[in-house]
């Protein structure tokens, strides 16, 4: 059933059928229903191959996947291969990608000075565990970027918060961490609570309770881990008055339900809020990094951060992280205070392909015009949505967009839970046999690459407005 296939996407997303209140209210529920159903089918029937791959990989790997963010129901597509904005199956389906790697393809994928860049290093080694100049080079290019003088390299965003709230904590000596309801920030303990609560569990909203995603967090990891909702700088400023707090971590746009903005002021008063209590303000720029905009959100909305973590798009599509800030506290790895430490850091394969994102592909013209063909996207699914009256919302940031299909504009995570999941499911299971291949978690939210075509960027609007005739029908 699709809430089956629902609660399972992204693992940790749980939903209730009771939750499909918009649409029975505007009296599409039965169609979205009809619609899943009848998709459902016409999947199976179109991946066979990828079924087949899936019970195989069942036999070896917990879920069949090497992540269970890779895993739904009935089974994941499985992929033989990507170029550019196209993605091909094991049964010879042809998607126009719009997930691009859960937005770390801004550059798209193998853009081929990328590949260039990649080729020529791999005449000259991928590892050394001892510096190359290729470090510099890609630091010089993020602090360009984000206006933060000293950076440290990982494998991956996780690793990228992580280090970062542990510079925070070395620098502040305090033990607390703030972060926001319905965040997520990676797979360490520390931030792999209230990532999706069940709304049982979550306490009052403007008082949330702190609730493990995941088995294996101890009582003191949950202990130290303050949940506060997102865009309420009241709710910052009680858990930050007791001067024990090392950071705030919080997305500066939320990417991880949909795409939720902050209120006018809100960034200003966190920035203001965190400096008077002395915690330190941490931005995950994993998503919005430079998919935001040149500079990432930090650029784009003006609020500097006193440290931030990048992944995903700075690497073209190989692991790579990163995490820098101001040097005060950068220093604290500097004097030894704080160990940052890995075998892959800097390695100059993945260096080498973040030099020439940084530097090639994603330059402040091709950023700006992968964000114009995202706008006219996001204006025809606007036009769509308006024109038939739904309730839905349709947000950009940057090279970034989705709808949600809330009545009101989202701010925080309560909000996010009023989504109606049943009609996200069925506009996604009809794109996806329609060659559209939107993230299936039903929170991402798409992005244009740097390769997406105008034709390419334009080609869901035709099959959105399709699925949208068949549920207003
Ligand atoms: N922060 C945010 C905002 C993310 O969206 C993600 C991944 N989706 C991470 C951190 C963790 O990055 P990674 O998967 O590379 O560990």
């Amino acid at each position: 059933s699709p809430v089956r296939v629902l609660s399972t996407l992204k693992g940790c997303l749980t939903v209730s059928s009771t939750e499909s209140a918009i649409s029975s209210a505007h009296g599409l529920g039965w169609r979205a229903k009809e619609i899943t159903q009848r998709e459902v089918a016409r999947y199976a029937e179109r991946t066979r191959g990828s079924q087949k791959a899936s019970v195989r990989a069942r036999l070896v790997m917990p879920l069949g996947v090497p992540s269970s963010f890779q895993a739904y129901d009935p089974h994941p597509i499985v992929v033989k291969a990507a170029r550019g904005a196209n993605m091909w199956d094991v049964d010879d389906n042809e998607y126009v990608d719009y997930d691009m790697g859960f937005g770390a393809l801004f550059s798209g994928h193998v853009n081929p000075l990328v590949r260039r860049a990649i080729d020529a290093q791999l005449d000259d080694g991928t590892l050394f565990v001892t510096p190359c100049e290729l470090n510099a080079d890609v630091a010089e290019l993020l602090g360009q970027r984000y206006g933060l003088p000293m950076w440290r390299f990982t494998n991956s965003g996780t690793e990228a918060t992580m280090d970062a709230i542990r510079v925070a904590r070395g620098a502040t000596g305090r033990d607390k961490i703030v972060k926001v309801e319905g965040g997520y920030h990676g797979h360490h303990d520390e931030v792999m609570i209230s990532m999706k609560p069940k709304l049982e569990d979550a306490g009052p909203a403007d008082r949330p309770n702190s609730v493990p995603a995941t088995a294996g967090i101890t009582q003191a990891v949950l202990g130290d881990t303050i949940v506060v909702p997102y865009n309420d700088a009241e709710a910052l400023e009680r858990a930050l008055r007791h001067e024990d707090v090392a950071c705030f971590i919080v997305e500066p746009v939320m990417e991880n339900i949909g795409i939720c903005l902050p209120d006018p002021g809100y960034l200003e008063a966190v920035r203001e809020i965190t400096t008077r209590y002395g915690t330190l303000l941490i931005f995950d720029e994993v998503k919005t990094g430079i998919t935001a905009g040149w500079g990432g959100a930090t650029g784009a909305l003006g609020v500097t951060p006193d440290l931030v973590a990048l992944a995903k798009s700075i690497g073209g599509g190989l692991p790579l992280g990163a995490f820098g800030g101001k040097r005060e506290y950068m220093d604290q790895i500097t004097m030894g205070r704080v160990l940052h430490l890995g075998t892959y850091n800097g390695n100059p394969l993945c260096m080498t392909a973040a030099k020439a994102v940084l530097s090639e592909v994603c330059t402040p013209q091709a950023t700006a015009i992968a964000i114009g063909r995202n706008k006219l996207l996001v204006d025809a699914c606007s036009d769509i949505i308006e024109e038939a009256n739904l309730p839905a919302q349709v947000l950009q940031f940057g090279a970034k967009g989705c709808v949600t299909w809330t009545a009101e504009p989202v701010r925080n995570y309560r909000d996010y839970k009023k989504s109606d999941l049943d009609l996200a499911f069925a506009q996604w299971i009809y794109g996806i046999n329609r060659g559209i291949l939107l993230p299936p978690g039903l929170d991402e939210q798409w992005l244009i690459s740097i390769m997406h075509s105008d034709e390419e960027s334009m080609r869901y609007a035709n099959v959105f407005s399709d699925f949208v005739n068949e549920l207003t029908a």
